[in-house]
């Protein structure tokens, strides 16, 4: 397939100028991500987390797998980089991290927009690698590879092993909140947001694309507010809430 220059442009360029849309809407005054704990209580329209995380991050596994198998090309720096990252994080998104998590039922409106961001960023995505890359991986250096891979590595490590003293906070059934401990939760309140952050600057220093550049920064302007939001909710709730622990970045914010 030709690689769809402005595909690629229009869907990266909303993402850029989404980003920050999406960063003012969340903190400003009492705005929240409506699901999890800012849930609006009298929603009816709610259905099982676990099936919405599976349901609603499943495009941006499926797409570019159906991507890579009718594709011509099957070989490749792009091919690799997309099984090895992208499908590598949306394979524990879709299909591991559903079963490990016990939130509260996940409101519907929120699960639709985030079926359709994975579907257009997972085309996104898997069409410029597999089309687009061919001829700008040729200049990528080892050395911006190797540092990509590790801190999409770091990245995965951390929010995986986030994600799980998180999901064991709770015993089943119960949909009370406690202070995170352990890991990155002696740092900061966000620190299953910090790994994804972290994930996503690593995959667009191997990649070195707009595409990956965009995914990044929109995901910074999306879980940024929300890791400040859980931070002022623990610092409000407990009172021996640890001082030194940050909202997202350690040390820093
Ligand atoms: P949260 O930290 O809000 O919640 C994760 C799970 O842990 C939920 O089941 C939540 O329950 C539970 N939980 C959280 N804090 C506590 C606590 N203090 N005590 C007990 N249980 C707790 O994460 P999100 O749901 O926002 O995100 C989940 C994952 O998805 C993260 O790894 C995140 O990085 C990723 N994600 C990625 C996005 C992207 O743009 N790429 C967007 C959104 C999420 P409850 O639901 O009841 O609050």
């Amino acid at each position: 397939m030709e690689c769809k220059e402005t595909v690629v442009q229009v869907l990266s360029w909303a993402q850029l100028l989404g980003g920050p849309a999406c960063c003012w809407a969340l903190l400003g005054a009492g705005r929240r991500t409506e699901y999890g704990r800012y849930a609006d209580p009298r929603d009816r329209c709610v259905a099982n987390t676990r099936l919405v995380w599976m349901v609603q991050e499943i495009p941006a596994l499926l797409v570019p797998l159906v991507l890579l198998l009718s594709t011509e090309t099957r070989s490749g720096a792009g091919r690799s980089l997309l099984l090895g990252t992208f499908c590598l994080h949306y394979f524990y998104r879709s299909l591991i991290y559903p079963w490990r998590t016990r939130g509260r039922p996940f409101p519907l409106h929120i699960a639709v927009k985030s079926f359709i961001f994975c579907s257009l960023n997972g085309m996104l995505q898997s069409h410029y690698l597999l089309h687009c890359a061919a001829a700008a991986a040729a200049q990528h250096s080892a050395a911006q590879l190797a540092v990509g891979l590790s801190l999409f590595s770091a990245g995965l490590i951390i929010n995986i092993h986030s994600d799980t003293l998180l999901g064991n906070l709770r015993r089943p059934g119960e949909l009370v909140y406690k202070i995170p401990r352990g890991g990155m939760f002696e740092l900061v309140s966000g620190a299953n947001y910090f790994g994804e952050i972290l994930e996503w600057c690593g995959y667009a220093v191997a990649t070195w694309s707009l595409p990956a550049a965009a995914f990044c920064f929109f995901t910074a302007c999306n879980l940024g507010p929300r890791a400040i939001q859980h931070h002022r909710f623990y610092q409000q709730q407990f009172k021996d809430y640890p001082p030194s622990r940050k909202a997202l970045i350690p040390f820093i914010l």
